[in-house]
């Protein structure tokens, strides 16, 4: 009987270097299938949705890339919108799989899915086989056990690069046999039950996804899917040569360049860790290898540490006292928190940032620091209002580096040190000339820099005199700002 091998993708919507559909090169026969599950567009107890429509927009964008991927291959991919759980055994059992090969995502609702999947085709007698694919180190490789590893980053970044290598990346099908199966329809945004509003940033421009054009304030026009990924990998490092200085640009906060902008892409899985590792390694021979270089392959070292340090504790980053039960007074103040998520706080620095956010999808990581910070330290309101909506708006999230990094700057996460960043002078260093501050806040547009980061420093006659009355044109401070550091400076 032919061997058929069903594939579940999920963040993992990539042909090259696929852990699950290498499995199946040996096969008959190969059935990709992406499975919508409704859950992951429902709200969050916080209140969000779990995914909102930049995010489900590029979502789509993938699946689609994805399908013609597998389609030039001669294959093709299924896709059905309900509980995958469900949903797969009975594609799998409609067509004959005796296995079906998924990437597991490690993280605590996924794993409960896949434990359901599991169980349930094992009932109908079709065997699971679950790879890990996600980091750059494979998890069996790591040289101490998820459930030992440090809880501080240094040591345990010393430790991989001492002892463990990373794996080649996984050989891509030359060609896939799909059996007869309905396609099925992409879902909309409406389908999903994701409405656009203007509290999105985005109107109905009467495009499908109704979200309409992307602002052209964006630092990147971020398109869905692995072509697109590959294509801004080839662009970051070859065609605009960006690379041999990532260290020294990587704090920047406007344009495409000042960072490389693979998030969205490693998110979804369109982009694997181990080939821009590839990639790097092949600039570093043929180019240029200095500390830029290494810098970029570090920051992934963080993506791999908040995936294990995930793996190690679980649950315990989704609870107000984190992995280090710290215990803070975190306060409850829906306008407060309403101020700092729609960038109305009246401290520019962070109102730029999180109109970056709502209007795009994206904010730099100095941004994301920083309003973090803001939100924990200085408004003390509970930090996991803050990455819940993070969570909704993020292009590039994924749960463990949104999650880990927000416990981390809340200090009940993986730093001992619970330092703050003072937002007024990261301001005045990443953006000395405010121009980041007026490209974000236009009503500040005619302010010189200084008065830009701080505009309640002006007197009535200078607000006369620039035309931005505070209280009118843009808010007055939420808090005492200077105060606010007085007290944490102790
Ligand atoms: C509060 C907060 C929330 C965050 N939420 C997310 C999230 O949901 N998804 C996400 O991918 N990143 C998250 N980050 C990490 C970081 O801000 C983004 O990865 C980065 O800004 C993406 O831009 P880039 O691809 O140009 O990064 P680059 O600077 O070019 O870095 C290259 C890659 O390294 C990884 N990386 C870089 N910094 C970190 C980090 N601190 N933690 C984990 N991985 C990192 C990312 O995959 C990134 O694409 C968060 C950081 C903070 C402070």
């Amino acid at each position: 009987m032919a061997d058929t091998a069903l594939v579940r993708f999920h963040t993992d919507l990539r042909v090259h270097d696929n852990g699950a559909l290498a499995r199946t090169v040996d096969a008959d026969r190969v059935l990709p299938v992406y499975c919508f599950d409704p859950r992951e567009f429902e709200q969050s107890e916080y209140g969000p949705a779990k995914t909102g429509p930049y995010r489900a927009r590029f979502l789509r964008e993938s699946v689609r890339d994805l399908r013609e991927s597998l389609r030039d291959l001669g294959g093709d991919l299924a896709v059905r919108h309900g509980e995958p759980e469900s949903v797969i055994p009975d594609l799998a059992a409609e067509h004959g799989a005796d296995r079906v090969c998924f990437e597991t995502k490690p993280a605590t609702e996924e794993y409960a899915v896949e434990g359901a999947l599991v169980d349930a085709l094992g009932e109908r007698g079709i065997a699971a086989e679950r790879t890990w694919g996600k980091t750059l180190y494979h998890i069996e490789d790591l040289p101490t056990g998820v459930d030992e590893i440090d809880d501080t980053f240094t040591p345990w970044r010393e430790e991989i690069e001492r002892e463990a290598t990373v794996r080649d990346t996984r050989p891509m099908p030359d060609a896939i046999r799909t059996p007869d199966v309905e396609p099925g329809e992409i879902p909309t945004l409406a389908d999903l039950g994701i409405e656009a509003s203007d509290g999105d940033g985005a109107s109905d421009a009467g495009d499908p996804d109704g979200i309409g054009e992307p602002d052209d304030r964006a630092v990147l026009d971020f398109r869905g899917g692995e072509t697109a990924g590959l294509a801004r990998l080839e662009e970051y490092v070859w065609e605009r040569d960006r690379l041999r200085e990532y260290k020294e640009t990587r704090n920047g906060l406007l344009g495409a360049d000042y960072s490389s902008k693979f998030s969205p892409w490693l998110a979804l899985g369109c982009l694997s860790p181990r080939r821009v590792h590839q990639v790097v390694e092949r600039y570093e021979r043929e180019r240029v290898a200095n500390d830029s270089t290494y810098w970029l392959v570090f920051e992934l070292f963080w993506r791999d540490y908040m995936t294990f340090q995930f793996e190690k504790h679980g649950g315990a980053f989704f609870t107000p006292t984190g992995i280090r039960d710290v215990h803070k007074d975190w306060r409850r103040d829906e306008q407060g928190f309403g101020r700092w998520a729609a960038g109305e706080t009246g401290v520019p620095f962070v109102d730029a940032n999180m109109r970056e956010l709502n209007a795009t999808g994206y904010m730099s990581n100095r941004g994301r620091q920083n309003v973090a910070s803001f939100l924990a330290d200085v408004l003390r309101i509970d930090w996991r209002l803050g990455a819940a909506h993070f969570e909704a708006k993020l292009l590039d999230y994924d749960v463990c580096s949104n999650w880990g990094n927000w416990a981390y700057q809340a200090g009940v996460g993986n730093d001992s040190r619970d330092d703050y960043f003072d937002v007024l002078s990261q301001g005045e260093r990443y953006d000395p000339d405010g121009e980041y501050v007026r490209h974000w806040l236009p009503e500040l547009g005619g302010l010189p820099a200084e008065a830009a980061r701080e505009p309640w420093r002006l007197t009535e006659d200078q607000q006369a005199a620039y035309g931005v009355v505070l209280g009118e044109d843009y808010p007055e401070p939420m808090v005492d700002v200077e105060r606010a550091y007085g007290r944490l400076r102790g």
